[in-house]
């Protein structure tokens, strides 16, 4: 769609915004909440000895969903799908992070398919109903946005959100986190406006008041409190909670981290909403500067990729005059 130049650097901001929430957090993984008023730095370390600025696997991940929607592809497309799994195949063999339930995924798939994935996707929930909601697809969801923003793609983003998760997690409680966080995205970069609550009614029916009640004990919340966030559940609420009590993407990121546990995928999580409604123009040039990581990409490539996009996400270029439709 044509953007104007502020919707752009929002769009931008979805991906850029991201990747500076988990290379902030990189560091700070599997580690206790930490007081308020500590100091939070990009400065690598943790378990997996990241360096400053490295992100991880929530934007790696993310990274091949951009490139397909860049290339002109659309993610209700099967061949697609079955380029991001073969990418994030390839990315997994090499990768220092692997959550559990992906791993577990995608190293024992024998062809790297949507198809395959989403068969053993849905094999792994039935014999674990209630172990199978991890965080793994609500941490790359920021770029689905990007390819429907234009007027009347609702649904398709809907649709979209939910097949990219569904992949690799098949419980639903994924997918309708995807679902809702997806579409606040889409909100927040035509409208600089985020409204979570707004998007239940992109959900089933029936699983609404739960989302609305999960995301008011949110707001009621420090992220701390959420202490069992590698369940996708508590990783929206914890990122919603960040953001609901933030003021400005750092400090938002910053609550994130501070939350503990599963620090980088928190603030992947609430950076690629908060970053969709405050923009590229909002992540510190001290950040963008150290930004790198996975497949070889730093600040600008990332910024390229969104651009890229949302180029293709309908008709017109972003580098087009025209206004938001
Ligand atoms: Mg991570």
């Amino acid at each position: 769609m044509n953007l104007t130049p502020t919707q752009a650097d929002r769009a931008i901001g979805a991906l850029l915004a991201s990747a500076a929430g988990d290379a902030l957090g990189a560091g700070y993984e599997f580690g206790p909440p930490l007081p308020d008023d500590q100091p939070v730095h990009m400065a690598g370390g943790g378990s997996f000895g990241w360096e400053p600025g490295e992100w991880t696997d929530d934007t790696s991940m993310a990274v091949p969903i951009a490139q397909v929607l860049a290339d002109g592809g659309s993610l209700d497309d099967e061949a697609s799908l079955d380029r991001v799994v073969a990418a994030w195949a390839g990315w997994a063999r090499t990768a220092k992070d692997v959550g559990v339930q992906t791993r577990t995924l995608l190293t024992t798939l024998r062809t790297p398919t949507a198809a395959a994935a989403r068969a053993s996707a849905a094999a792994f929930y039935a014999a674990n109903p209630r172990g199978a909601g991890g965080n793994g697809t609500l941490m790359r969801t920021g770029p689905v946005a990007l390819g429907y923003l234009d007027d009347g793609q609702e649904a398709a983003l809907v649709s979209a959100a939910r097949a990219v998760s569904d992949i690799t997690h098949a419980d639903p409680d994924a997918g309708d986190a995807c679902v809702l966080w997806s579409t606040a995205i889409r909100h927040a970069v035509r409208e600089s406006d985020i409204d979570l609550t707004a998007q239940l009614v992109w959900l089933p029916e029936e699983r609404r008041d739960r989302w609305a009640a999960l995301i008011a004990e949110a707001e009621a919340s420090q992220p701390a409190d959420f202490d069992k966030n590698g369940w996708v559940v508590q990783a929206l609420q914890g990122a919603w909670s960040a953001i609901h009590h933030g003021t400005g993407l750092v400090d938002v990121l910053e609550r994130a981290v501070r939350g503990g546990r599963d620090t980088d995928t928190v603030a992947a999580i609430a950076g690629a909403l908060a970053g969709a409604a405050h923009g590229a123009g909002a992540v510190p040039d001290a950040w963008r500067e150290k930004l790198h990581g996975w497949p070889g990409l730093d600040a600008d490539g990332l910024a390229d990729l969104a651009v890229r996009a949302v180029g293709h996400g309908a008709a017109g270029r972003p580098d087009q005059p025209g206004t938001a439709g």
